[in-house]
């Protein structure tokens, strides 16, 4: 075969600089040797049956073209119905709601539309990766509020003092991914003030809406006075409904912002996956009058006890977390100079993968945490328990 000529690779001046997420980087180690997945944030509970019936008939039913770029009308209907009773938010459907390629596709459009390269957007740390790289990817910049551990309070003067002339929007996770932080909605209402006051955009992730435990509440921005008209509120169903491949999110906003969001949404994606579109439909609707989503937090919270027991039994610092599915614990007892040495001993000594704390902060922060998901399959979770509570 002749010799292929050596083409330099041209990358663009932000790749170099990228890097595996270790929490991908976790879920190869744990594979490798034959772990339990506490790393990686998929729920791999069952589908509900409605939801899987829902796909799998419209895949039958020829359902498999492109839909309208928003979605389907009935899906968007029945998010604003869900917005409504469950959120307090009013939405119409037609001009105020979008379904998008999972929670990730509306943040990414969302900034396309609203944001321009140099912007500054504000952050809370501890931080999901991918909301700070997302930003980082469209040459957007990053400003980091930290919050105050071992609580995560929100501090409104460190958020005053990151705003700049520049600063654009503040993004929030609540139930936040690490730290299953819930706003409060003091916390919120200081936020909206400060939006309010530099005239920002305040973009929300509520994917864990639904899971949030021993009675805390979760409260959605856009619901606080004055907020509805500079509030994106995003959220979707890969996690309520364990369908994190099905790439099913929606976004509200503002009549006025969503024809730009859905532009560029059209673009990157054309329209989120018909079938799924129709689990959704059919999962929103068939399950909004059950005791779903009263189950889903009990079976949650019962086995986010079970795995903070565990942790705590292996020396772990593991405080129990208000929302979210995850345990972020102090893990300084395991061996290891940094966050991600720590989980390789872990995997090593235990089998048990966990996602190192440094992913989740600024370099050289974050050193000695672990975060160990709990939205597991019964089997999985107690094996992983099981194998902590033997390497005390
Ligand atoms: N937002 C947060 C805070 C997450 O933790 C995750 C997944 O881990 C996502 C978004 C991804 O959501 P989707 O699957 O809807 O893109």
């Amino acid at each position: 075969m002749p010799a292929r000529a050596q083409v330099p690779a041209r990358l663009s001046h932000i790749a170099p600089a990228v890097v595996q997420s270790e929490i991908r980087a976790m879920s190869v180690a744990c594979d490798a040797a034959g772990g339990v997945n506490l790393a990686q944030g998929i729920c791999d509970t069952p589908v509900p049956a409605p939801v899987e019936q829902g796909a799998i008939e419209a895949i039958r039913a020829g359902l498999n073209i492109y839909t309208r770029l928003d979605g389907i009308a009935a899906l968007r209907e029945a998010i604003a119905a869900k917005l409504q009773q469950h959120n307090g938010i009013t939405a119409d459907p037609d001009k105020e709601v979008l379904v998008t390629n999972g929670a990730t596709g509306a943040l990414y459009t969302t900034l396309l539309a609203l944001l321009n390269p140099g912007d500054e957007v504000i952050f809370f740390e501890p931080f999901y990766g991918y909301h700070v790289s997302t930003v980082l990817s469209l040459r957007m910049v990053a400003q980091v509020v930290p919050l105050t551990a071992p609580d995560w309070k929100l501090d409104s003067d460190a958020l005053r003092a990151a705003v700049s002339e520049r600063t654009r929007a503040i993004i929030i996770n609540t139930p936040s991914n690490p730290s299953g932080k819930v706003f409060s909605r003091a916390e919120l209402e200081a936020v909206a003030a400060v939006a309010q006051e530099h005239d920002l955009y305040v973009i929300v992730d509520e994917i864990y809406e639904y899971f949030v435990y021993d009675g805390a509440e979760h409260v959605s921005m856009a619901t606080l006075p004055g907020m509805r008209e500079r509030t994106i509120t995003i959220s979707g169903l890969s996690k309520t409904f364990s369908v994190t491949g099905w790439r099913i999110g929606y976004l509200t906003a503002p009549a006025d912002l969503v024809p730009a969001i859905g532009y560029f949404h059209d673009l990157v994606y054309i329209c989120p996956p018909s079938p799924a579109q129709y689990g959704a439909l059919a999962g929103l609707t068939q399950l909004a009058k059950t005791s779903f989503y009263d189950d889903l937090r009990a079976d949650h919270q019962r086995k986010r006890d079970l795995l903070c027991d565990a942790l705590r039994t292996a020396c772990f610092q593991a405080p129990k977390p208000a929302g979210a599915y995850y345990i972020f614990a102090d893990a300084s007892h395991i061996p290891g100079a940094t966050a991600a040495e720590r989980a390789r001993t872990l995997l090593r000594d235990t089998g048990v993968a966990a996602v190192a704390g440094s992913a989740f902060f600024r370099e050289g922060r974050g050193e000695t945490m672990l975060r160990f998901c709990f939205g597991k399959r019964d089997e999985d979770l107690e094996r992983a328990c099981e194998a902590l509570r033997s390497n005390p």
